[in-house]
């Protein structure tokens, strides 16, 4: 094996952990002293309205967007310090975003395999092994050799999770997956995540999904204006919610 090898996974601290934090872009500040956290095998659905930050903190996470203070913790590595190697900390999160994102020149299996070959030094024929695996597990088995564009929206976006899966990430942030799908397309891709959550994968899911969110999360955190207003169990947040806010944004979209 030539794969690069990583440090072991910390089970003794949670696996995504903010603490205080605040993010402004020029003088709007988005996010206002955010605290939130994910534990291993958990599954946290982050709702509320748009421009609240929900973006913002997922991209955080992974440092698509740099904080303007406090402490981001991924696995107990604090990603908000100069000295952590960040590329090997991405390389433990999967990201799923609304627009799908392959490369329209690739095939499919080119697509799951680019980066495992890149980033996980891994051969052709071993990422190749591990993109047929992952094309199963979403459903496509059958579409190894087809490009993007021939492929409905539900089908891309499945075909960018098998990617995401195929770099064996220790948890999967998904930012509004089916916001972009025709509304008939977007119970495949649902499915796809229900059965990840089965299977254990810890997940932070930004959605609009409440269905989703009440059957699959562990836990729901309602932002809104940059803070968390709420957050706790599914039937409790969204069934009997606290706070005017998170009434007011439930009364809209349930
Ligand atoms: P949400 O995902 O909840 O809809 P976002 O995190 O995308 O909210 O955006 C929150 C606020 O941050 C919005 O006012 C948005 O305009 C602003 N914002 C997000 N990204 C940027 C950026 N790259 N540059 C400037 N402003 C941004
Ligand atoms: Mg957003």
């Amino acid at each position: 094996m030539n794969e690069v090898t990583e440090p072991a996974l910390r089970k003794d601290v949670p696996a995504i952990e903010v603490r205080n934090l605040y993010k402004s872009f020029g003088d709007n500040e988005v996010l206002k002293g955010i605290d939130f956290h994910v534990d291993h095998g958990e599954v946290v659905c982050v709702i509320g309205p748009s421009g609240s930050g929900k973006s913002t903190l997922l991209r955080c996470v992974n440092r698509l967007e740099e904080p303007t203070s406090g402490t981001i913790m991924v696995e107990g590595v604090d990603i908000t310090d100069d000295e952590t190697d960040l590329d090997k900390v991405r390389t433990r999160i999967g990201m799923v975003f609304q627009q799908f994102n392959l490369f329209p020149h690739l095939n499919v299996t080119r697509n799951l395999t680019l980066a495992q070959i890149r980033a996980k030094k891994r051969s052709k024929s071993e990422a190749g092994e591990v993109a047929a695996r992952n094309l199963a597990k979403v459903g496509l088995k059958d579409k190894a050799t087809a490009f993007p564009a021939q492929l409905s929206g539900g089908q891309q976006q499945r075909v960018a999770i098998a990617r995401a899966l195929s770099m064996d990430p220790d948890m999967m942030l998904f930012d509004e997956p089916t916001s972009a799908l025709d509304p008939e397309l977007v119970g495949d891709v649902l499915d796809v995540m229900k059965q990840l959550a089965k299977d254990g994968m810890t997940m932070m899911v930004v959605t609009h999904e409440m269905g989703f969110a009440r059957e699959v999360g562990d836990r729901v955190v309602f932002m809104d204006g940059g803070v968390v207003v709420e957050q706790g169990k599914p039937d409790d947040v969204l069934g009997n919610p606290q706070h005017e806010r998170t009434k007011e944004f439930l009364s809209k979209v349930l």
